[in-house]
């Protein structure tokens, strides 16, 4: 089965009952993140959700309300002692991202694997999930996603 909790879904800035946007789903042990802004982390406590079995972190964008809260949430998944490699999925410049922002969080315990999107649409097989990444429209280079599950 599939658990799908919607995180947030404010823009701009977070707020004590909208957090920013947000959603984490569970399948099979292995949790998937979509969006990650500033207090992301603490709208997961609140669920009482952990950061530890993120296995899939996907972006949207790189606007910093959908990506700001990433160093606290590695640093979460690291004081968690998680050693599983984790996979992110985002738009061209997610390694040169994700690296400026981890200059305030260099050292992980736990391998960070990169997958650019190319084109409008591109399809990802990982951990039981089947995720679509499609291009929407913004002022930045965006995508949505569809997720769904193997079926054997
Ligand atoms: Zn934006």
């Amino acid at each position: 089965m599939l658990d799908v909790c919607l995180l947030g879904t404010g823009g701009m800035m977070p707020l004590p009952y909208r957090w920013l946007t947000a959603l984490l789903t569970r399948y099979n042990g292995s949790s998937l993140l979509i969006d990650c802004g500033e207090g992301t982390q603490v709208a997961m406590k609140k669920a009482g959700l952990s950061a530890k079995p993120i296995d899939i972190m996907c972006f949207t964008h790189y606007h910093a309300d959908h990506i700001s809260g990433l160093p606290g949430m590695l640093l979460t998944m690291g004081n968690a002692e998680r050693t599983e490699p984790l996979t992110m999925i985002g738009p061209k410049g997610l390694e040169r991202v994700v690296n400026a922002l981890r200059t305030i969080a260099p050292e992980l315990p736990f391998e960070i694997r990169y997958l650019e999107i190319n084109g409008a649409k591109q399809h990802f097989s990982i951990n039981g999930y089947e995720i679509e990444a499609f291009r929407v429209n913004h002022n930045v280079l965006c995508y949505g996603y569809t997720l769904s599950l193997i079926h054997i």
